[in-house]
Formats: structure tokens, sequence, C-alpha cells
């Protein structure tokens, strides 16, 4: 099995990263391009094309639901000196420029190789894609209000009355973790859910600065899969990558993947990936959250009928998982060998979370 690692860059480093480069009088990009004058960046000699093959394919989420232009550029700035294979952002036309200005804006300062650029769509309902709301005027005013200590995201804040706010959340930075819902004490926090227009998404992936969409869906509704990859029509034509995060629904799910696959196959010109999402957005949670996330890797390294294309380990996914992973037999660092556990295709890539 080779082993890749997926950059999921932690709210705390977003924040720091931000507070770097975010000054008025470009002050912190000033500080990048001493920085990297100084130390230099990783020497990457590989396409992400080539990384996918070779097992070291690293790629950063940005998150499907997270707006913050700000953020977003100064991230995929740092990221892309960093050298990461992909960048993987909302399916929104003001994120993906912000990327991109990020991507250019550190090919400017020194020249790195350009990323792809993964826009993440839904076909149903699902945790991905969904926002966080309440009222801060039905709040009581004695209320010690854990919701705003507990957010990640910074994305509470009832003291703040600028037009970004909406009920108390800041929508642009609330990713829809759901770590407020249960610690409100007085049940006032609603989740607003939403499914990514199909239309306005195959423009998005026309557009010449998109590289690849990565499609959620719960696996359960394949009908509504291929309705959405009905939906894409040629669009999906110009990408290089296709990737679909599911979460393991038990004894069902290879044949569902590969049910997928059959419905994807007289459309796909390009690489597919399968984000295996153990328990999605919960790798930070605690060691336990990574179980589900080994699990997964278990079902698909035993699948006799595996379907076609790459496979990547998400949600769950933290620092105990190589030490799980070991424990099953299915973790080892060398790239892609005539000794690999799982030889080309499809390569199962383990992505864990690096935090710089
Ligand atoms: S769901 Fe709640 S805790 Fe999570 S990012 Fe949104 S506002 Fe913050
Ligand atoms: S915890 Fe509930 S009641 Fe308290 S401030 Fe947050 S949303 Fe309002």
């Amino acid at each position: 099995m080779a082993l890749s690692f997926y950059c999921y860059a932690s709210f705390k480093t977003r924040l720091q990263v931000t507070a770097q480069l975010n000054h008025g009088n470009n002050k912190g990009l000033e500080k990048v391009k001493n920085l990297v004058t100084k130390t230099g960046v990783p020497s990457i000699t590989t396409s992400p094309h080539e990384s996918l093959q070779r097992g070291n394919w690293v790629k950063l989420i940005c998150g499907a639901s997270f707006e913050d232009v700000v953020d977003i550029r100064n991230l995929s700035l740092v990221y892309t000196l960093a050298g990461v294979d992909c960048i993987d952002c909302a399916a929104d036309a003001s994120v993906v420029s912000a990327v991109n200005e990020g991507i250019e804006a550190a090919i400017g300062i020194v020249p790195v190789r350009r990323p792809w650029v993964m826009i993440s769509v839904n076909d149903d309902e699902d945790l991905h894609f969904r926002k966080a709301e309440f009222d801060p005027n039905d709040c009581p005013p004695d209320c010690s209000r854990p919701c705003e200590i507990v957010c990640p995201a910074n994305a509470i804040s009832l003291e703040n009355t600028s037009s970004l706010v909406k009920g108390g959340v800041v929508t642009e930075r609330c990713y829809g973790c759901g770590r407020c819902f249960p610690v409100c004490p007085y049940d006032r926090i609603r989740t607003n859910t939403y499914v990514r227009d199909a239309t306005a998404t195959a423009e998005l992936l026309k557009r010449d600065d998109v590289d690849a969409v990565e499609i959620h869906t719960s696996g359960r509704r394949t009908a509504m899969f291929e309705e959405l990859w009905n939906g894409l029509g040629d669009s999906v034509s110009y990408l290089r990558l296709v990737a679909v995060s599911l979460p393991d629904i038990g004894e069902p799910t290879i044949s569902l993947m590969n049910t997928m696959y059959s419905i994807m196959e007289p459309n796909l010109r390009c690489f597919n990936l399968w984000q295996l999402d153990g328990r999605p957005m919960s790798g930070d949670i605690g060691r336990g959250a990574t179980r589900e996330a080994i699990a997964f890797a278990v079902r698909l390294a035993a699948a006799k009928d595996k379907p076609h294309g790459f496979l990547q380990l998400a949600g769950g996914t933290n620092a105990h998982t190589v030490q799980g992973l070991r424990a099953e037999r299915l973790f080892q660092t060398t790239t892609i060998s005539s000794t690999s556990l799982i030889l080309p295709l499809p390569f199962l890539l383990i992505f864990l979370p690096v935090l710089i």
C-alpha cells in the first residue's frame, strides 16, 4: 500500500496563517517573501498526476463549506509554496478565484509548480454542506456562550454586528462541523443544509483554473448521484481528476462504489479517486475517531472486487491512524513498487493530517 499525506489545515493553522499574512500594508506578504528567500521552498519535481501514481500526493482541504476568501487566499499561497498537489475548496466562484489568487501570489514569489484546484459538491444532504444559524437576540443574556468557545472556526461572534453575521454565525467561516449544536443549553442553534446546484457547478468546472471535482454522496441513493453526474454533462471532460467522497455503509459499500463507477465510466476521461470518509470531520475529536477510518481501509483492502480508482482515507484520520493501520498491516512508507500491497490500479493512498 502506498502512503501519501493529506494536509488538513486546522483552524489554528488558518488563524496563524491569516494573522501573519493579513496585514493591510502587505507586511505579511513581505515576511513570506523574506522567509522564502532565506529558506527556499521544497523542490517538487513531480506533477500532481505523477504524485497520485507514486502515492505521495498531498491535498489541502479548505472545506466544502468554508468560504472566507481572505483565509482561503492566504492558505492557498502558503500551501502552494509548501508544494501541495491539490487544493480542495467550496464550489463557489469567489472561493475558486481566491484559491487561484493565492496560487498566483505564490508563483509570483518563486516559480513553484501549480497545484490542481478541486471543487467540492454534493448530490444530497451531507454534513459537509450545512451551516449553523441562530438569532442572538433569542439567547438568554446570562448564557455562558459555550457555542462561541467550542467553535473551531471562530465562526460564532455574538458581539460582532457586521453584515457578515447572520444569526450570530459568520456564515462564510462556518463549515458545518456541528460542534456547537449539542452544547447549546437552550437548543437555539439550527442547521441550514444545502445542495450545490449542478448547472452552476458545471460552469465552474469549465473554468481554466479548475482541474478537479469531488462529489460527496451518501452512497445510499445512487439515483441522486446519477442525477448530479448527468447534470454535470460534458463539463467533466475538462477535468484531470474526479473524486467521490462517501461513508462506509457496511456490506453494500463496495458494490455501491462499483455501481457509481459504472455510472461515471461512459463520460470519465480522467483519473478517479474514492475518498473514504470513515467518520466525517471528526479526526480532531479524539483518538477513537480514527477507528471508522481504519475499518473502511480494512474493508477496501479485503474486497475482492475493488472499485477502479485511487483510494484515499479521509474522515476520522488523525495522529493515531498510522498506528491503527500498522496493527492491520495496512501501512507502509514505500511508494509504488513490486512489493506494494495494492498495485496500480487501484492504489490505496492513506491521507493523514499534517499540521504546519
Ligand atoms: S457548525 Fe457551529 S461550531 Fe462548527 S463551524 Fe459552524 S458555527 Fe462553528
Ligand atoms: S449557547 Fe445557545 S443560547 Fe448560548 S449564546 Fe450560544 S446559541 Fe445562544
